[in-house]
């Protein structure tokens, strides 16, 4: 089996009380599966399609070991779809709801990706970054008819329509990449909801996950939608292929091939932008923490002992401006107390009186 590090975090943002994006990472006898939820509905109804989605299509991933990973993923969408549609006529309180669903089936040295909706997978190289799934919405319709700038997309009235997920009734098909990813070593796939895209641009995703380990780049990219607003739910998965960072697949065989230019369309492989990351505890090394702490130490006490060096020490009187006023002559009047006068000649005297 492929050798895979991840990482992953969820959070329901500072806006909704509730999480309804979903996700899982499930080691399979025929591969790892992998995917990331959106689920919507109001009322927290997402919750449950997006939690039914994952779980119906890891126990159809899990039965089938034998079977072609793309009609794996094929079957178990639809299963996904019928489950929700069975529990909403159980449950009639539950209709409408629904959820966006991208996955990824890692197999050897490939990887198989399908998605509904507007939940994304990249793939990511250094200096690159490329969306794999193109979203079903009706802005992305828009920008496709050339009706509006892909600049417009994010801000526009109708950006989080979507055209199609599990649990719509009509438009529920999942869109399956016509051929697996040949993966080389530290090439990277991150799977996330629209919580994180809709706030974190790809140029930024690009550089905090070409820097840190699958976990770490959660964590930073989590903080980065958190200062932004967080106005949705926001789930990341990052699956980094053979090495846990790029430093260490550098060291091994010195590069990484970039993504070859034909995997983009025009004008969507964006050059590598200065990007500005907030500060983050979480994001510095292990050895380098112990090296502040300990450096933090010295510096306190250093600090303690110059502070108390300055309090005992006598210090240097300053001169009384009247005695300065009186003259050069009253400046050494100070006298020692052990001072021991020298002795006369009282003899001489004394003779001269004799
Ligand atoms: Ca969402």
């Amino acid at each position: 089996m492929s050798k895979l590090f991840n990482g992953y975090v969820t959070h329901p943002g500072l806006v909704r009380k509730q999480n309804e994006d979903y996700l899982g990472f499930y080691p399979t006898e025929n591969g790892t599966f992998v995917i990331v939820a959106d689920g919507m509905g109001g009322m927290g109804n997402g919750q449950v399609a997006s939690k039914l989605a994952v779980d119906t299509m890891r126990d159809i991933h899990v039965k089938n070991p034998t079977t072609a990973p793309m009609e794996v993923i094929r079957t178990s969408a639809v299963a996904a779809n019928q489950a929700i549609a069975n529990e909403v006529a159980q449950h009639p309180e539950l209709d409408g709801m629904g959820t966006t669903v991208v996955v990824a089936f890692f197999k050897g040295n490939q990887v198989f990706i399908g998605h509904v909706g507007d939940s994304r997978a990249y793939l990511i190289r250094p200096k690159q970054i490329l969306q794999i799934t193109k979203d079903h919405t009706s802005v992305q319709q828009m920008v496709d008819e050339g009706l509006i700038a892909p600049e417009q997309a994010a801000t526009h009235p109708m950006a989080h329509v979507v055209q199609r997920a599990l649990g719509h009734r009509k438009n529920f098909e999942m869109e399956i990449a016509a051929t697996p990813l040949d993966l080389q070593s530290g090439d990277t796939l991150l799977l996330c909801s629209d919580g994180l895209t809709d706030l974190v641009k790809d140029n930024e995703i690009q550089s905090i996950v070409a820097e840190y380990d699958p976990q770490t780049a959660c964590n930073i990219l989590l903080d980065l939608a958190l200062n932004r607003g967080a106005h949705d739910n926001t789930t990341i998965q990052i699956i980094r292929y053979g090495v846990k960072t790029w430093s260490e697949q550098v060291r091994r065989t010195s590069k990484i091939s970039p993504i070859p230019k034909e995997a983009f369309e025009k004008d969507s492989g964006k050059p590598n932008d200065t990007v500005f990351i907030p500060f983050s505890w979480a994001r510095i090394p292990f050895l380098w923490k112990i090296r502040l702490v300990v450096l933090l130490f010295i510096l306190l006490f250093l600090g303690v002992f110059i502070a108390f060096s300055l309090v005992t020490s006598p210090g240097e009187t300053q001169p009384d401006p009247d005695e300065e006023a009186a003259g050069p002559h009253m400046q050494n009047h100070y006298v020692s107390t052990d001072f021991e006068p020298q002795p006369r000649c009282f003899d001489n005297e004394y003779r001269l009186l004799v």
